[in-house]
Protein backbone atom coordinates (compact mmCIF):
# COMPACT_ATOMS: atom_id res chain seq x y z
CA UNK A 1 0.00 0.00 0.00
CA UNK A 2 0.69 3.66 -0.53
CA UNK A 3 0.20 6.45 1.27
CA UNK A 4 -0.18 10.01 -0.23
CA UNK A 5 -2.50 13.25 0.42
CA UNK A 6 -6.73 12.24 -0.36
CA UNK A 7 -7.50 15.38 -1.75
CA UNK A 8 -11.41 14.43 -3.57
CA UNK A 9 -13.21 12.25 -2.22
CA UNK A 10 -14.09 8.87 -2.96
CA UNK A 11 -13.12 5.33 -4.12
CA UNK A 12 -11.29 4.98 -7.34
CA UNK A 13 -10.88 1.48 -8.60
CA UNK A 14 -9.77 0.85 -12.49
CA UNK A 15 -6.89 0.34 -14.62
CA UNK A 16 -3.55 2.74 -14.47
CA UNK A 17 -2.91 4.81 -17.47
CA UNK A 18 0.68 6.69 -17.15
CA UNK A 19 0.28 10.00 -18.23
CA UNK A 20 3.79 10.99 -19.81
CA UNK A 21 4.41 13.97 -21.45
CA UNK A 22 6.12 13.59 -24.53
CA UNK A 23 9.71 14.83 -25.57
CA UNK A 24 9.93 18.28 -26.15
CA UNK A 25 13.29 18.25 -27.16
CA UNK A 26 14.33 21.21 -29.53
CA UNK A 27 18.14 22.34 -31.38
CA UNK A 28 19.16 24.90 -29.61
CA UNK A 29 21.07 26.80 -32.50
CA UNK A 30 21.84 30.03 -32.61
CA UNK A 31 19.60 32.26 -35.05
CA UNK A 32 20.30 34.24 -37.83
CA UNK A 33 17.02 36.06 -38.96
CA UNK A 34 15.66 37.98 -35.61
CA UNK A 35 12.88 39.43 -36.86
CA UNK A 36 11.41 35.88 -38.36
CA UNK A 37 11.69 34.33 -35.25
CA UNK A 38 10.32 36.95 -33.38
CA UNK A 39 7.13 36.72 -36.02
CA UNK A 40 7.40 32.94 -35.04
CA UNK A 41 7.09 33.70 -31.29
CA UNK A 42 4.33 35.71 -31.83
CA UNK A 43 2.54 33.74 -34.38
CA UNK A 44 2.75 30.56 -31.34
CA UNK A 45 2.05 33.60 -28.51
CA UNK A 46 -1.45 34.20 -30.34
CA UNK A 47 -2.05 30.81 -30.88
CA UNK A 48 -1.40 30.03 -27.80
CA UNK A 49 -3.78 32.60 -25.88
CA UNK A 50 -6.28 31.53 -28.06
CA UNK A 51 -6.08 28.04 -26.83
CA UNK A 52 -5.74 28.65 -23.27
CA UNK A 53 -8.89 31.26 -23.58
CA UNK A 54 -11.21 28.32 -25.53
CA UNK A 55 -10.07 25.56 -22.63
CA UNK A 56 -11.07 28.32 -20.09
CA UNK A 57 -14.69 28.95 -21.93
CA UNK A 58 -14.88 24.76 -22.28
CA UNK A 59 -13.85 24.94 -18.79
CA UNK A 60 -16.37 27.19 -17.49
CA UNK A 61 -19.54 25.20 -19.37
CA UNK A 62 -18.36 21.73 -18.49
CA UNK A 63 -16.81 22.44 -14.78
CA UNK A 64 -17.09 26.24 -13.44
CA UNK A 65 -16.33 29.53 -13.14
CA UNK A 66 -13.94 28.92 -10.24
CA UNK A 67 -12.15 26.34 -12.55
CA UNK A 68 -12.07 28.61 -15.42
CA UNK A 69 -9.81 31.22 -13.36
CA UNK A 70 -6.97 29.17 -13.33
CA UNK A 71 -6.96 28.92 -17.04
CA UNK A 72 -7.88 33.03 -17.24
CA UNK A 73 -5.02 33.53 -15.12
CA UNK A 74 -2.58 31.53 -17.59
CA UNK A 75 -4.15 34.20 -20.15
CA UNK A 76 -2.94 37.32 -18.14
CA UNK A 77 0.33 35.66 -17.52
CA UNK A 78 0.90 35.06 -21.37
CA UNK A 79 -0.59 38.68 -21.77
CA UNK A 80 2.72 40.15 -19.36
CA UNK A 81 4.43 42.40 -21.04
CA UNK A 82 7.51 41.91 -18.92
CA UNK A 83 7.28 38.05 -19.63
CA UNK A 84 6.92 38.65 -23.45
CA UNK A 85 9.34 41.85 -23.07
CA UNK A 86 12.19 39.07 -22.19
CA UNK A 87 11.62 36.42 -24.12
CA UNK A 88 11.58 39.26 -27.13
CA UNK A 89 15.17 40.73 -25.99
CA UNK A 90 16.69 36.39 -25.56
CA UNK A 91 15.83 36.47 -28.99
CA UNK A 92 17.35 39.79 -30.14
CA UNK A 93 20.51 37.96 -28.48
CA UNK A 94 19.98 35.47 -30.95
CA UNK A 95 18.40 32.51 -28.58
CA UNK A 96 15.92 30.53 -30.80
CA UNK A 97 12.01 30.88 -29.80
CA UNK A 98 12.13 27.89 -27.86
CA UNK A 99 14.92 28.42 -25.75
CA UNK A 100 14.15 31.77 -25.18
CA UNK A 101 10.48 30.53 -24.18
CA UNK A 102 12.21 27.81 -21.57
CA UNK A 103 14.80 30.62 -20.43
CA UNK A 104 12.09 33.28 -18.56
CA UNK A 105 9.63 30.59 -17.90
CA UNK A 106 12.05 29.02 -15.78
CA UNK A 107 13.11 32.10 -14.56
CA UNK A 108 9.98 32.90 -12.74
CA UNK A 109 8.87 29.54 -12.06
CA UNK A 110 11.75 29.23 -9.66
CA UNK A 111 11.43 32.76 -8.37
CA UNK A 112 8.00 31.95 -7.13
CA UNK A 113 9.24 28.23 -6.39
CA UNK A 114 11.73 30.42 -3.74
CA UNK A 115 8.76 32.22 -1.75
CA UNK A 116 7.29 29.86 1.25
CA UNK A 117 3.53 30.81 0.18
CA UNK A 118 1.33 28.31 -1.03
CA UNK A 119 -0.08 30.70 -3.88
CA UNK A 120 3.54 31.34 -5.43
CA UNK A 121 4.29 27.47 -5.24
CA UNK A 122 0.90 27.15 -7.48
CA UNK A 123 2.22 30.05 -9.44
CA UNK A 124 5.39 27.90 -10.08
CA UNK A 125 3.36 25.22 -11.48
CA UNK A 126 0.88 27.97 -13.76
CA UNK A 127 4.07 29.29 -15.53
CA UNK A 128 5.52 25.59 -16.02
CA UNK A 129 2.34 24.92 -17.66
CA UNK A 130 2.53 27.63 -19.59
CA UNK A 131 5.74 26.74 -20.98
CA UNK A 132 5.03 23.51 -22.22
CA UNK A 133 1.66 24.76 -23.75
CA UNK A 134 4.21 27.37 -25.73
CA UNK A 135 6.82 24.77 -26.27
CA UNK A 136 4.74 22.04 -27.93
CA UNK A 137 3.35 25.36 -30.27
CA UNK A 138 6.62 25.46 -31.61
CA UNK A 139 7.33 22.17 -32.19
CA UNK A 140 4.25 21.17 -33.34
CA UNK A 141 4.03 18.45 -31.09
CA UNK A 142 0.42 17.10 -30.59
CA UNK A 143 -1.09 17.53 -27.41
CA UNK A 144 -2.31 14.58 -25.47
CA UNK A 145 -5.60 13.47 -25.47
CA UNK A 146 -6.98 12.56 -22.11
CA UNK A 147 -10.69 12.78 -23.14
CA UNK A 148 -10.54 9.19 -25.39
CA UNK A 149 -9.33 6.74 -22.20
CA UNK A 150 -11.17 3.92 -21.92
CA UNK A 151 -14.06 4.02 -18.95
CA UNK A 152 -12.30 2.93 -15.68
CA UNK A 153 -8.99 4.26 -16.16
CA UNK A 154 -6.94 5.83 -13.17
CA UNK A 155 -4.68 8.33 -14.32
CA UNK A 156 -1.31 8.31 -13.04
CA UNK A 157 1.01 11.61 -13.30
CA UNK A 158 3.75 13.40 -12.23
CA UNK A 159 1.16 16.39 -11.59
CA UNK A 160 -2.04 17.07 -13.39
CA UNK A 161 -1.63 20.33 -15.10
CA UNK A 162 -4.73 22.69 -15.72
CA UNK A 163 -3.96 21.59 -19.39
CA UNK A 164 -4.56 18.09 -18.81
CA UNK A 165 -7.62 18.73 -16.96
CA UNK A 166 -9.57 20.64 -19.04
CA UNK A 167 -9.54 17.67 -21.81
CA UNK A 168 -10.59 15.03 -19.24
CA UNK A 169 -13.96 13.44 -19.52
CA UNK A 170 -15.28 12.53 -15.62
CA UNK A 171 -17.12 9.66 -17.45
CA UNK A 172 -14.08 7.54 -18.02
CA UNK A 173 -11.48 8.62 -15.36
CA UNK A 174 -12.08 6.61 -11.99
CA UNK A 175 -9.35 7.71 -9.92
CA UNK A 176 -6.03 10.16 -10.25
CA UNK A 177 -3.01 9.47 -8.84
CA UNK A 178 -0.01 12.35 -8.87
CA UNK A 179 3.26 12.64 -7.26
CA UNK A 180 3.07 16.24 -6.48
CA UNK A 181 0.66 18.49 -5.07
CA UNK A 182 -1.47 18.74 -1.87
CA UNK A 183 -4.86 19.77 -1.12
CA UNK A 184 -5.42 23.35 -2.01
CA UNK A 185 -3.30 22.25 -5.22
CA UNK A 186 -5.15 23.01 -8.53
CA UNK A 187 -4.87 19.59 -9.75
CA UNK A 188 -6.68 18.67 -5.97
CA UNK A 189 -9.49 21.87 -6.68
CA UNK A 190 -9.88 20.55 -10.32
CA UNK A 191 -10.25 16.75 -9.49
CA UNK A 192 -12.49 18.06 -6.94
CA UNK A 193 -14.95 19.85 -9.11
CA UNK A 194 -15.10 16.85 -11.72
CA UNK A 195 -15.87 14.77 -8.46
CA UNK A 196 -12.62 12.36 -9.51
CA UNK A 197 -11.49 10.52 -6.12
CA UNK A 198 -7.86 11.33 -5.86
CA UNK A 199 -4.69 10.74 -3.71
CA UNK A 200 -1.72 13.65 -4.39
CA UNK A 201 2.07 13.38 -3.71
CA UNK A 202 2.22 9.96 -3.51
CA UNK A 203 6.14 9.66 -4.03
CA UNK A 204 7.44 8.06 -6.94
CA UNK A 205 4.11 6.41 -8.32
CA UNK A 206 4.95 7.24 -11.55
CA UNK A 207 7.75 4.68 -11.89
CA UNK A 208 5.98 2.26 -9.53
CA UNK A 209 2.83 1.39 -11.66
CA UNK A 210 2.29 -0.04 -14.85
CA UNK A 211 -0.07 0.49 -17.54
CA UNK A 212 -3.26 -1.48 -17.57
CA UNK A 213 -1.97 -2.62 -13.49
CA UNK A 214 -5.30 -2.30 -11.34
CA UNK A 215 -5.75 -0.06 -8.61
CA UNK A 216 -7.46 0.83 -5.63
CA UNK A 217 -7.77 4.86 -4.16
CA UNK A 218 -9.25 6.24 -1.52
CA UNK A 219 -9.83 10.12 -1.73
CA UNK A 220 -10.48 10.63 2.06
CA UNK A 221 -7.41 8.69 3.90
CA UNK A 222 -4.99 9.09 0.42
CA UNK A 223 -4.34 5.53 0.66
CA UNK A 224 -3.28 3.20 -2.64
CA UNK A 225 -3.64 -0.32 -3.17
CA UNK A 226 -1.50 -1.89 -6.15
CA UNK A 227 -3.22 -5.07 -7.74
CA UNK A 228 -5.46 -5.18 -5.12
CA UNK A 229 -6.63 -9.17 -3.92
CA UNK A 230 -10.06 -10.57 -3.98
CA UNK A 231 -10.91 -9.55 -0.04
CA UNK A 232 -9.86 -5.63 -0.77
CA UNK A 233 -11.57 -5.04 -3.69
CA UNK A 234 -14.69 -6.51 -2.54
CA UNK A 235 -13.74 -3.95 0.69
CA UNK A 236 -13.29 -1.03 -1.60
CA UNK A 237 -16.54 -1.78 -4.30
CA UNK A 238 -19.09 -1.84 -1.31
CA UNK A 239 -17.14 1.53 0.53
CA UNK A 240 -17.34 2.96 -3.43
CA UNK A 241 -21.13 2.23 -3.75
CA UNK A 242 -22.48 3.20 -0.45
CA UNK A 243 -20.48 6.81 -0.71
CA UNK A 244 -21.64 7.19 -4.10
CA UNK A 245 -25.52 6.04 -3.05
CA UNK A 246 -25.10 8.15 0.12
CA UNK A 247 -23.68 11.60 -2.19
CA UNK A 248 -26.75 10.47 -5.14
CA UNK A 249 -29.29 10.77 -2.23
CA UNK A 250 -28.28 13.81 -1.18
CA UNK A 251 -28.00 15.64 -4.20
CA UNK A 252 -31.95 15.24 -4.46
CA UNK A 253 -31.93 17.91 -1.66
CA UNK A 254 -30.39 20.49 -4.00
CA UNK A 255 -32.96 22.55 -4.68
CA UNK A 256 -35.59 21.35 -2.00
CA UNK A 257 -36.38 23.78 1.08
CA UNK A 258 -34.92 23.04 3.99
CA UNK A 259 -37.92 21.55 5.81
CA UNK A 260 -39.40 18.81 8.47
CA UNK A 261 -41.29 15.97 7.39
CA UNK A 262 -44.71 18.30 7.96
CA UNK A 263 -43.71 21.34 5.93
CA UNK A 264 -41.68 23.52 8.84
CA UNK A 265 -39.56 25.57 7.32
CA UNK A 266 -35.99 26.60 8.53
CA UNK A 267 -33.41 28.52 7.05
CA UNK A 268 -30.24 26.56 6.54
CA UNK A 269 -27.20 28.88 6.17
CA UNK A 270 -23.01 28.63 5.79
CA UNK A 271 -20.16 29.56 7.65
CA UNK A 272 -17.07 31.00 5.50
CA UNK A 273 -13.60 31.78 6.68
CA UNK A 274 -12.52 33.68 3.48
CA UNK A 275 -14.27 35.73 0.34
CA UNK A 276 -14.18 32.42 -1.87
CA UNK A 277 -15.74 30.47 0.58
CA UNK A 278 -18.65 31.93 -0.60
CA UNK A 279 -19.04 30.02 -4.19
CA UNK A 280 -18.79 26.37 -2.40
CA UNK A 281 -21.94 27.90 -0.26
CA UNK A 282 -23.77 28.41 -3.36
CA UNK A 283 -22.91 25.74 -5.29
CA UNK A 284 -24.00 23.34 -2.03
CA UNK A 285 -27.45 25.34 -2.62
CA UNK A 286 -26.90 27.48 0.88
CA UNK A 287 -29.70 29.63 1.57
CA UNK A 288 -27.38 32.43 2.64
CA UNK A 289 -24.27 32.53 4.86
CA UNK A 290 -24.69 32.64 8.54
CA UNK A 291 -21.48 33.39 9.76
CA UNK A 292 -18.73 34.75 8.11
CA UNK A 293 -15.28 34.85 10.28
CA UNK A 294 -13.83 38.31 9.23
CA UNK A 295 -10.82 37.39 11.68
CA UNK A 296 -9.27 35.09 8.58
CA UNK A 297 -8.86 38.52 6.54
CA UNK A 298 -6.64 39.62 9.34
CA UNK A 299 -4.43 36.29 9.59
CA UNK A 300 -1.43 34.77 7.87
CA UNK A 301 -0.62 38.56 6.36
CA UNK A 302 1.94 41.21 7.54
CA UNK A 303 -0.48 44.19 8.44
CA UNK A 304 -4.04 44.78 8.75
CA UNK A 305 -5.85 44.78 5.73
CA UNK A 306 -7.55 48.04 4.82
CA UNK A 307 -10.85 49.62 4.99
CA UNK A 308 -10.75 49.27 0.56
CA UNK A 309 -9.52 45.44 0.68
CA UNK A 310 -12.64 44.69 3.98
CA UNK A 311 -15.20 46.40 1.34
CA UNK A 312 -13.64 43.98 -1.53
CA UNK A 313 -13.99 41.17 0.20
CA UNK A 314 -17.28 41.75 1.74
CA UNK A 315 -18.73 43.26 -1.32
CA UNK A 316 -17.54 39.90 -3.18
CA UNK A 317 -19.40 37.86 -1.00
CA UNK A 318 -22.53 39.79 -1.13
CA UNK A 319 -22.32 39.81 -4.87
CA UNK A 320 -21.42 36.09 -4.58
CA UNK A 321 -24.71 35.62 -2.89
CA UNK A 322 -26.83 37.32 -5.17
CA UNK A 323 -29.22 39.10 -2.62
CA UNK A 324 -29.60 36.05 -0.39
CA UNK A 325 -28.44 37.19 3.28
CA UNK A 326 -24.89 37.66 4.54
CA UNK A 327 -24.03 36.94 7.93
CA UNK A 328 -20.40 39.24 8.82
CA UNK A 329 -19.01 38.98 12.14
CA UNK A 330 -16.91 41.58 13.41
CA UNK A 331 -13.18 40.74 14.02
CA UNK A 332 -13.54 37.78 17.30
CA UNK A 333 -9.61 38.04 17.60
CA UNK A 334 -8.27 36.82 21.15
CA UNK A 335 -8.75 33.55 22.83
CA UNK A 336 -7.35 30.76 20.44
CA UNK A 337 -7.33 33.05 17.41
CA UNK A 338 -3.89 35.26 17.37
CA UNK A 339 -3.12 37.75 15.11
CA UNK A 340 0.62 38.39 15.99
CA UNK A 341 1.02 41.78 14.09
CA UNK A 342 -1.26 43.89 16.62
CA UNK A 343 1.17 42.76 19.30
CA UNK A 344 -1.49 42.17 21.65
CA UNK A 345 0.01 41.32 25.00
CA UNK A 346 0.25 37.19 26.91
CA UNK A 347 -2.59 37.11 29.16
CA UNK A 348 -3.36 34.35 32.04
CA UNK A 349 -6.64 33.94 30.93
CA UNK A 350 -6.99 34.68 27.22
CA UNK A 351 -10.64 33.30 26.54
CA UNK A 352 -11.76 35.59 29.51
CA UNK A 353 -10.20 38.26 28.51
CA UNK A 354 -9.16 41.39 25.95
CA UNK A 355 -10.74 39.43 23.02
CA UNK A 356 -13.75 40.18 20.27
CA UNK A 357 -15.77 42.99 20.91
CA UNK A 358 -14.41 44.23 24.14
CA UNK A 359 -10.95 44.94 22.13
CA UNK A 360 -12.81 46.62 19.46
CA UNK A 361 -14.16 49.10 21.47
CA UNK A 362 -10.50 49.58 23.03
CA UNK A 363 -9.36 49.79 19.06
CA UNK A 364 -11.53 52.43 17.22
CA UNK A 365 -8.24 52.01 14.41
CA UNK A 366 -8.85 48.44 13.65
CA UNK A 367 -12.93 48.96 14.16
CA UNK A 368 -14.21 51.96 12.58
CA UNK A 369 -12.79 50.78 9.22
CA UNK A 370 -14.15 47.37 9.75
CA UNK A 371 -17.63 49.02 10.55
CA UNK A 372 -17.26 51.24 7.62
CA UNK A 373 -16.20 48.62 5.24
CA UNK A 374 -18.95 46.52 6.12
CA UNK A 375 -21.41 49.56 6.00
CA UNK A 376 -20.26 50.26 2.20
CA UNK A 377 -20.23 46.77 1.31
CA UNK A 378 -24.00 46.57 2.25
CA UNK A 379 -25.06 48.69 -0.89
CA UNK A 380 -24.23 45.29 -2.97
CA UNK A 381 -26.57 42.55 -1.20
CA UNK A 382 -27.95 41.90 2.09
CA UNK A 383 -25.12 42.06 4.41
CA UNK A 384 -25.95 41.78 7.86
CA UNK A 385 -23.61 42.72 11.06
CA UNK A 386 -22.53 40.56 13.54
CA UNK A 387 -20.88 41.39 16.99
CA UNK A 388 -19.25 38.54 18.70
CA UNK A 389 -18.48 37.85 22.53
CA UNK A 390 -21.31 40.03 23.69
CA UNK A 391 -21.73 39.91 27.56
CA UNK A 392 -23.58 43.21 28.10
CA UNK A 393 -26.01 45.03 26.59
CA UNK A 394 -23.88 48.53 27.19
CA UNK A 395 -21.27 46.75 24.62
CA UNK A 396 -23.97 46.43 22.17
CA UNK A 397 -25.44 49.78 22.26
CA UNK A 398 -21.79 51.26 22.04
CA UNK A 399 -21.32 49.73 18.76
CA UNK A 400 -24.90 50.45 17.70
CA UNK A 401 -23.81 54.23 18.49
CA UNK A 402 -20.52 54.19 16.45
CA UNK A 403 -22.87 52.51 13.33
CA UNK A 404 -24.74 55.68 13.55
CA UNK A 405 -21.66 57.66 13.51
CA UNK A 406 -20.06 56.07 10.98
CA UNK A 407 -23.85 56.08 8.97
CA UNK A 408 -24.21 60.08 9.19
CA UNK A 409 -20.07 60.28 8.00
CA UNK A 410 -21.39 58.22 4.66
CA UNK A 411 -24.56 60.20 4.28
CA UNK A 412 -22.19 63.74 4.18
CA UNK A 413 -20.23 62.05 1.96
CA UNK A 414 -22.79 60.74 -0.07
CA UNK A 415 -21.39 56.97 -0.02
CA UNK A 416 -24.44 54.25 -0.38
CA UNK A 417 -25.35 51.86 2.33
CA UNK A 418 -27.83 49.97 3.06
CA UNK A 419 -29.80 52.82 6.06
CA UNK A 420 -32.22 49.27 7.00
CA UNK A 421 -28.98 47.30 7.78
CA UNK A 422 -29.60 44.28 10.53
CA UNK A 423 -27.31 44.12 13.66
CA UNK A 424 -26.99 41.10 15.79
CA UNK A 425 -25.29 39.39 18.31
CA UNK A 426 -23.60 36.06 18.88
CA UNK A 427 -24.88 34.63 22.16
CA UNK A 428 -21.69 32.73 23.11
CA UNK A 429 -21.33 33.92 26.87
CA UNK A 430 -23.39 32.93 29.96
CA UNK A 431 -24.27 36.24 30.56
CA UNK A 432 -25.95 37.28 26.95
CA UNK A 433 -27.82 33.77 27.29
CA UNK A 434 -29.56 34.75 30.71
CA UNK A 435 -30.10 38.50 29.48
CA UNK A 436 -31.04 37.28 26.09
CA UNK A 437 -35.63 38.27 26.85
CA UNK A 438 -33.38 42.10 27.07
CA UNK A 439 -31.64 41.38 24.24
CA UNK A 440 -34.00 40.23 22.02
CA UNK A 441 -35.99 43.77 22.39
CA UNK A 442 -32.49 45.73 21.60
CA UNK A 443 -31.37 43.34 18.69
CA UNK A 444 -32.33 42.71 15.24
CA UNK A 445 -30.96 38.72 15.21
CA UNK A 446 -28.97 35.94 17.66
CA UNK A 447 -27.00 33.72 16.48
CA UNK A 448 -26.03 30.72 19.07
CA UNK A 449 -22.57 30.50 19.02
CA UNK A 450 -22.07 26.88 20.72
CA UNK A 451 -18.94 26.36 20.56
CA UNK A 452 -18.36 28.86 23.20
CA UNK A 453 -21.74 28.68 25.32
CA UNK A 454 -20.12 25.85 25.84
CA UNK A 455 -17.17 26.27 26.58
CA UNK A 456 -18.21 29.19 28.88
CA UNK A 457 -21.31 27.43 30.31
CA UNK A 458 -19.56 24.49 31.37
CA UNK A 459 -16.52 26.64 32.78
CA UNK A 460 -14.31 24.24 30.70
CA UNK A 461 -11.30 25.66 28.63
CA UNK A 462 -12.38 24.41 25.24
CA UNK A 463 -8.74 22.71 24.13
CA UNK A 464 -7.68 21.12 27.50
CA UNK A 465 -7.65 17.29 27.10
CA UNK A 466 -7.85 16.87 30.80
CA UNK A 467 -11.41 18.72 31.03
CA UNK A 468 -12.26 17.55 27.36
CA UNK A 469 -15.25 15.15 29.30
CA UNK A 470 -16.69 18.04 29.95
CA UNK A 471 -16.93 19.94 27.29
CA UNK A 472 -20.08 18.89 25.30
CA UNK A 473 -23.41 20.11 23.66
CA UNK A 474 -25.29 17.25 25.18
CA UNK A 475 -24.90 18.63 29.08
CA UNK A 476 -28.41 19.69 29.64
CA UNK A 477 -27.02 22.87 30.99
CA UNK A 478 -25.80 23.94 28.07
CA UNK A 479 -29.07 22.45 26.25
CA UNK A 480 -30.75 24.77 28.72
CA UNK A 481 -29.46 27.42 27.81
CA UNK A 482 -29.90 27.14 23.94
CA UNK A 483 -33.42 26.43 25.08
CA UNK A 484 -33.92 29.36 26.74
CA UNK A 485 -32.38 31.63 24.20
CA UNK A 486 -34.72 30.37 21.41
CA UNK A 487 -37.48 31.23 23.53
CA UNK A 488 -36.93 34.27 24.85
CA UNK A 489 -35.95 35.72 20.51
CA UNK A 490 -39.44 34.06 19.56
CA UNK A 491 -41.09 35.59 22.82
CA UNK A 492 -39.73 39.29 20.85
CA UNK A 493 -39.87 37.80 17.02
CA UNK A 494 -36.95 37.97 16.89
CA UNK A 495 -34.67 35.73 14.25
CA UNK A 496 -32.58 33.17 15.93
CA UNK A 497 -30.01 31.32 14.46
CA UNK A 498 -27.55 29.10 15.36
CA UNK A 499 -23.67 29.03 13.72
CA UNK A 500 -21.90 26.85 16.46
CA UNK A 501 -20.98 22.85 15.33
CA UNK A 502 -23.81 21.86 16.93
CA UNK A 503 -26.08 23.11 13.91
CA UNK A 504 -25.07 20.68 11.80
CA UNK A 505 -24.90 17.62 14.50
CA UNK A 506 -27.88 15.16 13.72
CA UNK A 507 -28.65 13.99 17.35
CA UNK A 508 -29.66 17.86 17.98
CA UNK A 509 -31.76 18.64 15.23
CA UNK A 510 -35.26 17.31 16.83
CA UNK A 511 -34.44 19.41 19.60
CA UNK A 512 -33.46 23.00 17.74
CA UNK A 513 -36.28 22.22 15.02
CA UNK A 514 -38.26 21.43 18.96
CA UNK A 515 -36.97 24.70 19.91
CA UNK A 516 -38.39 26.53 17.27
CA UNK A 517 -34.31 27.48 15.63
CA UNK A 518 -35.03 29.83 12.44
CA UNK A 519 -32.05 29.52 10.90
CA UNK A 520 -29.26 26.79 10.73
CA UNK A 521 -25.59 27.71 9.86
CA UNK A 522 -23.24 24.89 8.91
CA UNK A 523 -19.93 24.18 6.98
CA UNK A 524 -21.15 24.21 2.98
CA UNK A 525 -20.30 20.73 2.70
CA UNK A 526 -22.78 19.67 5.53
CA UNK A 527 -25.44 21.87 4.04
CA UNK A 528 -27.62 18.93 2.53
CA UNK A 529 -27.10 16.46 4.56
CA UNK A 530 -28.47 18.78 7.42
CA UNK A 531 -31.41 19.64 5.11
CA UNK A 532 -31.72 15.99 4.78
CA UNK A 533 -31.83 15.53 8.68
CA UNK A 534 -34.16 18.17 8.67
CA UNK A 535 -36.25 16.13 6.26
CA UNK A 536 -36.78 12.98 8.36
CA UNK A 537 -37.88 14.93 11.45
CA UNK A 538 -42.09 16.40 11.90
CA UNK A 539 -42.13 18.54 14.43
CA UNK A 540 -44.08 16.38 16.52
CA UNK A 541 -41.82 13.66 16.64
CA UNK A 542 -39.11 16.08 17.33
CA UNK A 543 -41.18 18.03 20.30
CA UNK A 544 -41.57 14.30 21.84
CA UNK A 545 -37.86 13.55 21.65
CA UNK A 546 -36.70 17.09 22.83
CA UNK A 547 -39.18 16.90 25.96
CA UNK A 548 -38.02 13.51 26.57
CA UNK A 549 -34.38 14.53 26.08
CA UNK A 550 -34.62 17.92 28.45
CA UNK A 551 -36.02 15.55 31.40
CA UNK A 552 -32.74 13.64 31.57
CA UNK A 553 -29.77 14.70 34.16
CA UNK A 554 -26.32 13.97 32.54
CA UNK A 555 -24.80 14.74 29.18
CA UNK A 556 -24.30 11.40 29.10
CA UNK A 557 -28.16 10.23 29.12
CA UNK A 558 -29.33 12.75 26.96
CA UNK A 559 -26.54 11.67 24.10
CA UNK A 560 -27.53 8.00 24.22
CA UNK A 561 -31.06 8.89 24.13
CA UNK A 562 -30.22 10.68 21.42
CA UNK A 563 -28.56 8.21 19.43
CA UNK A 564 -31.33 5.48 19.71
CA UNK A 565 -33.67 7.85 17.73
CA UNK A 566 -31.28 9.61 15.35
CA UNK A 567 -32.86 8.95 11.91
C1 LIG B 1 -18.94 29.66 18.40
O1 LIG B 1 -18.34 30.08 19.39
O2 LIG B 1 -19.82 28.78 18.45
C2 LIG B 1 -18.63 30.21 17.06
C3 LIG B 1 -19.37 29.91 16.02
O3 LIG B 1 -17.56 31.02 16.95
P1 LIG B 1 -16.03 30.55 16.94
O4 LIG B 1 -16.01 29.05 16.79
O5 LIG B 1 -15.44 31.30 15.80
O6 LIG B 1 -15.56 31.02 18.27
MG1 LIG C 1 -17.20 31.94 19.38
Amino acid sequence: MYTGIGASAGIGIGSVVIVKEPSLAYNNVEISDVAAEKERFEAALEQCIAKTQAMAEDMKTRVGEKEAEILEGHVLLLMDPEMTGQIHANIENKMCAEASVEQVCDMYAQMFASIEDEMFQQRATDVCDIKTRLLKILLGVEDLDLASVPAGTVLVAEDLTPSMTAGINPANVAGVLTEIGGKTSHSAILARALEIPAVLSVEGIVSKLENGQQVVLDGSTGEVFESPDADCLAKYTAKRDAYLAEKAALKAFIGKESATKDGHVVELCANIGKPEDALKVVECDGEGVGLFRTEFLFMDRPQVPTEEEQFEAYKKVAETLEGKPVIIRTLDIGGDKEIPYLGLGKEENPFLGFRAVRLCLQRDDLYRPQLRALLRASAYGDIKIMVPMISCVDEFRTVKGMLKELMAELDEKGIAYNKDIKVGIMVETPAASLMADVFAKEVDFFSIGTNDLTQYTMAVDRGNPDVAYLYSTYNPAVLRSIERVIKAAKAEGTMVGMCGEAAADPLLTPLLLSFGLDEFSVSATSILATRKVISLWTMEEANEVAKKAMSMATAAEIEEYLKSVVK
